[in-house]
């Protein structure tokens, strides 16, 4: 989400003459999108701030910095205390004033900070896109957390769940697609909660969302993410099976399979409920792939319920999954827990066990598309001249040697082989596909 709003913020800041550019230094001004969900991320605000300074100090023109995102919400106060050199703190709801921010910072001399939650939403009040988002594009329908999962920080940071109308997606889905956006990939902290209000005036689930753009012409493929496992409703479920550009990829994240632990989390469903949904999804969609976010070392994490987590892991088979130690992050209520936090070396080994068997079921499933023929969609160039870099609906990278004018095309690759990233493939000659496929079709999928 993060990528979708920085790209946003340059559309806000076109009109005043900036235009992204690559590398900080020299620019007039430079924005650092933050993250907050783990120390970590957070924590290398600060360190970049430092190299932003020297930088600063050297450029004649003068440099803006500001600094935007979860970190920048939580922490505004600091960081303009501890960094001096930043000129302006803003928030993720916030980011659509930048101009009137930019301008305070010229009168003030810097110090500006905004981290509101304004009542309208910043939706309403962002200009149309400047410029084009490439063949895969973001598009965020929804923002905030209402879940409270007792180790997160999101429903602080990014504030209430919010849903955009329907036409609002609709019309920008339209707008990416005939810039030359060939793939969708809708956002949300937690999408599938999407409740945007309809054409009807009801509310409308992200299932219906997705039948709406799925007629959209030249959109070949929509993926979302991130899901909660309970707001997996039927008609989402039935979309799976209904919709062929909707991709045959799901990352929803369970955390953990122990139970205790679940209900410790706040997650309010059960491992089984899990198994549940992934069963219903595959019984519509036999060749979805899934993808999934694991916590180790929640407090009270004991070897036991680390073994279910690995047993979940054993009967679900994964295509790709993030895993991380857990966090404390300050506010949240399992970073409050008195008792139970478990030792660094402890999560460090769980870590490395958990990362070791889904290496082995994402290496698995990659080996399995060897030999097959796939739809990919080619959306960049490789690094070697003549080779193009495309996206199967698995979300695996392939590379491939195929003329340019395939880019932004989908074609029938047939997967000949593994990288350490990703899979190559080789395209049908030429001649024999004079025409790409127009769509990835529910064939090539079935196959
Ligand atoms: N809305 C999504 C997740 C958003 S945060 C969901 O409900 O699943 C992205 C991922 O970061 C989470 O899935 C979780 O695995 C990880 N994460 C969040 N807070 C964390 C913490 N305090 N410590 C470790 N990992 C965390
Ligand atoms: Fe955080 Fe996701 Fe839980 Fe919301 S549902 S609190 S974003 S982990």
């Amino acid at each position: 989400m993060n990528v979708y709003d920085s790209a946003r913020m340059a559309d806000v800041l076109a009109p005043l003459g900036y235009e992204p550019v690559d590398a900080p230094d020299g620019a007039d001004m430079v924005i650092l999108n933050t993250c907050h969900i783990r120390e970590k991320a957070s924590e290398k605000v600060f360190s970049e701030l430092g190299r932003l300074r020297s930088l600063k100090e050297q450029a004649d023109g003068g440099m803006i910095i500001a600094v935007a995102g979860c970190v920048a919400q939580a922490e505004g106060e600091e960081i303009l205390r501890r960094a001096p050199s930043v000129d302006i703190v803003l928030g993720p709801q916030t980011y659509h004033r930048l101009p009137e921010m930019v301008a305070r910072a010229a009168r003030a001399g810097g110090g500006v900070l905004d981290t509101d939650f304004p009542i309208e939403p910043k939706f309403d009040h962002l200009p149309e896109m400047h410029a084009p988002r490439g063949i895969t594009a973001f598009l965020t329908i929804q923002e905030g957390c209402d879940k409270f999962c007792s180790f997160c920080v999101v429903p602080y940071t990014r504030g209430a769940e919010f849903s955009r109308p329907v036409a609002a997606v609709e019309a920008e889905a339209r707008q990416l697609v005939a810039q030359g956006a060939r793939e969708i990939t809708l956002l949300g902290q937690n999408v599938n909660a999407y409740s945007g209000e309809g054409p009807d005036g009801r509310s409308w689930g992200l299932g219906r969302l997705a039948r709406r753009l799925a007629e959209i012409e030249g959109l070949a493929a929509i993926r979302y993410t991130t899901s909660h496992p309970r707001d997996m409703d039927d008609d989402l479920i039935a979309a799976h099976g209904d919709l062929p550009a909707l991709m045959p990829f799901l990352h929803l994240p369970v955390q953990s399979g122990s139970d205790r632990i679940l209900a410790a989390m706040n997650r309010k469903h059960t491992a089984d409920d899990y198994r549940r949904v992934v069963d219903r999804l595959r019984a519509v969609r036999p060749d979805i792939a899934m993808a999934s976010d694991f916590i180790v070392g929640f407090p009270e994490e004991s070897d036991d319920d680390f073994a279910d987590t690995m047993r979940l892991v054993g009967d679900v088979g994964y295509a790709s999954a993030y895993s991380f130690k857990f966090s404390a992050r300050p506010g949240t209520p399992a970073a409050s827990k008195r008792y139970g936090h478990i030792d660094e070396a402890v999560k460090a080994e769980r870590l490395a066990a958990l990362q070791d068997l889904l290496d082995q079921q994402q290496e698995r499933f990659n080996r399995g598309t060897v030999g097959r023929t796939v739809p990919v969609l080619f959306h960049r160039r490789g690094r070697r001249d003549g080779q193009l870099v495309g996206r199967s609906p698995y979300m695996q990278a392939v590379h491939v040697d195929a003329p340019a004018e395939w880019l932004g095309r989908v074609v029938d690759v047939a997967i000949t082989g593994l990288t350490t990233h990703g899979l190559t493939g080789a395209a049908p000659d030429a001649a024999d596909a004079p025409v790409p496929a127009e769509a990835f079709s529910r064939e090539a999928l079935a196959g």
